[in-house]
């Protein structure tokens, strides 16, 4: 199945996408970490993306879907995939379309996940990252076990992304009204959105989502 997680930065599409993925056997497709290992690695994409990242800006079209026409081509992404911050934009969503039907595969479902906004502005600055497994927690919500390291990596200091803080966090608010909240319409209007509520238990949203796909048999691997 191939997939499309939809919704503002916060929503949970980081968390959600892979469980989703793992527990389906789907390849997880992240856009925004593929980007962040790039900027990682000082590699050519990640110094073209850094400064758009940073500002809370979008990264160009073209890039963006170069990159994802590559990563959804790999032998992994075969039986299926979760795209977690893709598209972004009305050009990304033709071209997805389009880099499919070339190998003539479709879109599935579009799940998109909603919650208000106070509640991402106060997800995305209390949110820390394991920077070995990428694991999120939150401060107030979800924190690890001793306040500062990731419960799975005792010795990893959690640290926050470089664009939540919270003028950055308003920013790409901004920036989804803009140019992802379309897409809201554009897919409803083919037919293929299904929303689930992202303001719930972890776990009642990881049902509702599976529920949604028709993925609800025992986890496959790690899910
Ligand atoms: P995310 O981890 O999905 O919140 O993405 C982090 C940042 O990476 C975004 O704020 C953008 O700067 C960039 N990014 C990720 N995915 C895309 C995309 N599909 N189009 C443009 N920029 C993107």
């Amino acid at each position: 199945m191939r997939l499309v997680l939809l919704g503002p930065p916060g929503v949970g599409k980081g968390t959600q996408g892979r469980r989703l993925a793992a527990a389906c056997g789907w390849a997880l497709i992240s856009t925004g970490e593929i980007l962040r290992e790039a900027v990682a690695r000082h590699s050519q994409l990640g110094l073209e993306a850094q400064r758009q990242m940073e500002a809370g800006l979008l990264v160009s079209d073209d890039v963006m879907i170069g990159l994802v026409r590559d990563r959804t081509a790999q032998e992994d992404a075969g039986e299926g995939f979760v795209l977690d911050g893709f598209p972004r934009t009305v050009p990304q969503a033709d071209a997805l379309d389009r880099m499919l039907a070339e190998r003539s595969l479709k879109l599935d479902a579009v799940l998109s996940l909603t919650a208000p906004e106070e509640e991402l502005v106060r997800r995305l600055t209390g949110r820390l990252e394991c920077p070995v497994c990428k694991r999120t927690y939150n401060v107030e919500g979800v924190p690890p076990r001793d306040g500062r390291h990731c419960n799975d990596h005792p010795e990893v200091m959690l640290r926050q992304r470089a664009d939540d803080t919270a003028e950055t966090v308003r920013r790409r608010l901004e920036v989804y009204r803009q140019q992802t909240a379309p897409l809201v319409d554009y897919y409803a209007a083919g037919g293929r959105l299904r929303e689930v509520p992202g303001t719930g238990a972890m776990d009642e949203v990881f049902g509702a989502l599976r529920q949604a796909v028709g993925c609800v048999g025992p986890a496959r691997a790690g899910g």
